[in-house]
């Protein structure tokens, strides 16, 4: 079962509050405000990325149309769409977050159709700094918490960079006893991210690697 209609449509409200929010506008310097993704095949006790803040690269000119449509003419439809041009934006280019961090942990166990995307503070910061605390815990309380607690309800959360992993430490949920995977550094340590497959496994989330070709030799050996 994935997510709900009445779901969807929350995750559209709160996408459009993050791209109306004032106090974000304001702190972000005139950056546009980048809402969360959530891949069609998202379903609750699933696995969430989150992050700290978007990278302050200028969106590409459809992103930044999708974002006007979504904005102006708010529907499940609209907020799909900004989704899956997100993911195919992530795979394609690839982002380096994905790229060296999170995509290193779910490979083989969920795809992005699978995932959702958060960051705690949803625009990006001037001069990509490292946002103020005023700013984590306005992101934290008024953009992250709502959407963890009352919509997604991961079982497992993967958090980038030390910022993200306290703030969604600091949020009550299913995730507090052992579904928390911090990776800390700017690549990510081998081994955070063996430790995060491990309990991905613990989990009971099966891991899908390609196999390889003598798995397959053996595999058509056993066909003949
Ligand atoms: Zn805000």
């Amino acid at each position: 079962m994935g997510l709900s209609v009445g779901a969807w449509q929350r995750l559209t409200d709160e996408a459009v509050r993050i791209l109306c929010c004032q106090r974000c506008a304001a702190a972000g310097g005139g950056a546009a405000s980048q809402p969360f993704w959530v891949g069609d095949a998202y379903e609750p006790g699933g696995v969430v990325l989150v992050g700290r803040n978007p990278a302050g690269k200028p969106l590409p000119e459809p992103a930044l149309q999708l974002l006007g449509r979504l904005r102006d003419e708010p529907s499940v439809a609209a907020f799909l769409d900004w989704s899956r041009w997100r993911i195919a934006h992530m795979t394609s280019t690839p982002w380096t977050q994905w790229r060296r961090a999170f995509a290193k942990v779910v490979d083989g166990f969920c795809t992005p159709e699978r995932l959702a995307w958060l960051n705690v503070v949803p625009f990006p910061t001037p001069g990509d700094a490292r946002p103020s605390s005023a700013m984590l815990a306005h992101g934290r309380d008024e953009h992250l918490a709502p959407m963890l607690t009352e919509v997604l309800r991961p079982s497992i959360v993967v958090a980038r960079y030390v910022d993200a992993a306290r703030a969604v430490a600091a949020i009550g949920g299913p995730w507090q006893a052992d579904g928390l995977l911090a990776l800390t550094g700017r690549n990510a340590d081998p081994h955070e991210i063996e430790a995060a497959r491990a309990a991905l496994r613990t989990h009971g989330l099966r891991d899908h690697a390609p196999a390889t070709s003598f798995q397959w030799r053996i595999a058509l050996a056993a066909c003949v």
